[in-house]
């Protein structure tokens, strides 16, 4: 920071995970040259959901300088080695999505081409086989491991994390301001001017940072930017959370289980299970959602359901003018794959980079806007595929999610891989090719092909192939300690 150059005032309206991870980062890493305020009514409190995670935290955390097992600790949290689905392919099918690499790729093919022929040769066995950190979460086990760990990602109480994010971004210079936000003043050229709270104290700043949730003050309220509706793809627009005993050892995945009319959740932490229904309320009610909800939990419940209410789409502008939306004030997917936690971490990691300390740039602002579009539009796109491609038609709900028009982007993809077997990651996208591969197969989409160079060995050759990868996987698999050990002596709940 040049000597005489002042400091920006950034304002963070909403202390939920969005808001006081942005304090964080923000404070930790540009303390010089941002002064931060971060604005948050307890009478309002937070959506208190948001407990699965993927790997991409694990960088975050590293950014902010997060001793993990201390914070392990603090959140009670365990490790999460992907998703298992349930129902959703068909009743009584079941599959995982693993954050784990499968088998081994040729540059020029993935490694579902060689499986793929082995499966015509009759000598392969489950996809899912073939990959460490699917069957390390089969066998309810895990530790790191030196070199090339499991890639992993966390199940966390949301609420212990807000808090253990709060208090890097005090030690950092952040100030905490208590109040609701009863009106947002704009200034003569539009842009957000001031906040002015219950008690009148006003607020003014440089830069405002949207993390009011769905609320959405500024970015919907103030400054009016407009949201693009995913309903038609993305139907289901109600959850009920409530949380229960543990009645087992935590398991090192989410349940995602399938039922009529949309799916429920249920994240093991240390000291409790979080639970959860997502609903389409076109055709299941709230009452009939709780009622089933209570009926398959289980566990004593330890909260009383609460219904939220959501609309799936993404606001036209994240950034517009000097107001920046992060976490659901700038739009909901859906929780099925524990994506928002990322988004939010994506839109904070964008913003340190596009940082305007000379004021705003409108390139910055098209950068930031083409940038989070892109990667939205391509994780609803495998949000979809996992409704979408399904063998169910018991329900009306399923029947219509089966029947529906997709974006094209996902009906290339689907008829890709279908008539070749291919898959490809595009630019920065979230989900690599591993993870689409095993969602397509895992929902049940067989390639009809593979690619050539899986030919070119014999029959012993990719039986030996195939048969060295399980057995890697196995040995590496039973060597692991018990993941409930594991977590009682890495980090044992505060
Ligand atoms: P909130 O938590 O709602 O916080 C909003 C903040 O704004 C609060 O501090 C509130 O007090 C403040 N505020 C609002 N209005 C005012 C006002 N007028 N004055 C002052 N302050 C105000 N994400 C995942 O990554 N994994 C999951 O497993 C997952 N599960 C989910 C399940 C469901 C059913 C839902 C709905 C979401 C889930 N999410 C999940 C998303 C995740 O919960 C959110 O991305 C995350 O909690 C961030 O929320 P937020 O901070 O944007 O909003």
């Amino acid at each position: 920071m040049k000597d005489g150059q002042a400091k920006q005032k950034v304002i963070i309206a909403g202390g939920g995970t969005a808001g006081w991870m942005t304090a964080a980062a923000l404070g930790k890493v540009l303390e010089k040259v941002c002064d931060v305020t971060l604005v948050e009514s307890d009478a309002i409190g937070t959506v208190g959901v948001g407990e699965a995670t993927i790997p991409t935290l694990v960088t975050y955390n590293r950014l902010i300088g997060l001793d993990e097992a201390k914070w392990m600790s603090a959140v009670k949290g365990t490790f999460k080695l992907g998703i298992a689905f349930e129902n959703w392919t068909d009743l009584n099918h079941r599959y995982i999505h693993s954050f784990g690499i499968t088998g081994k790729d040729h540059w020029t093919a993935g490694f579902q081409h060689f499986w793929h022929r082995g499966r015509e040769l009759g000598v392969a066995k489950e996809f899912g086989d073939y990959c460490l950190e699917l069957i390390a979460a089969e066998k309810d086990r895990f530790a790191h491991l030196p070199d090339l760990g499991l890639n992993y990602a966390y199940h966390i109480d949301a609420t212990a994390y807000a808090g253990f994010l709060r208090e890097i971004a005090e030690r950092h210079g952040v100030k905490r301001r208590e109040g609701r936000i009863a009106e947002v003043r704009r200034a003569a050229n539009g842009d957000i001017a001031s906040l002015v709270l219950d008690d009148g104290a006003e607020l003014d700043g440089d830069l405002f940072v949207d993390c009011t949730g769905f609320r959405a003050l500024l970015i919907e309220g103030a400054l009016g930017v407009g949201y693009d509706d995913w309903t038609h793809w993305l139907p289901c627009d109600r959850a009920i959370a409530v949380q229960t005993e543990s009645v087992r050892a935590p398991r090192p995945y989410t349940r995602s289980i399938a039922h009529e009319a949309g799916w429920r959740w249920q994240i093991p932490l240390q000291h409790r299970t979080g639970n959860g229904t997502v609903y389409c309320s076109k055709y299941m009610s709230d009452d009939e959602a709780q009622a089933k909800l209570l009926n398959d939990i289980e566990g004593r419940p330890l909260t009383e359901p609460r219904v939220l209410r959501f609309r799936t789409g993404m606001r036209r502008q994240h950034w517009h003018r000097n107001c920046i939306a992060i976490g659901l004030s700038s739009g909901f997917i859906e929780p099925l794959e524990s994506t928002s936690i990322h988004l939010i971490q994506r839109s904070v990691m964008r913003l340190m980079r596009m940082f305007p300390q000379h004021g705003v740039h409108q390139p910055d602002v098209d950068e930031f806007n083409a940038q989070t579009a892109y990667e939205t539009d391509h994780i609803r796109d495998f949000i979809i595929l996992h409704y979408h491609l399904t063998n169910r038609t018991d329900t009306p709900f399923w029947r219509h999610v089966r029947s529906m028009e997709i974006p094209e982007s996902l009906a290339h993809r689907m008829r890709l891989f279908r008539e070749t077997g291919r898959v490809f990651r595009a630019n920065d996208e979230l989900f690599a090719e591993n993870s689409w591969t095993q969602v397509m197969l895992g929902q049940g989409l067989m390639p009809e092909t593979h690619h050539p160079v899986a030919d070119v060995m014999s029959e012993a050759e990719i039986t030996k192939f195939l048969d060295y990868i399980i057995e890697n996987v196995n040995r590496t698999a039973n060597g692991l300690p018990a993941h409930e050990d594991y977590l009682k002596s890495y980090c044992p709940a505060a």
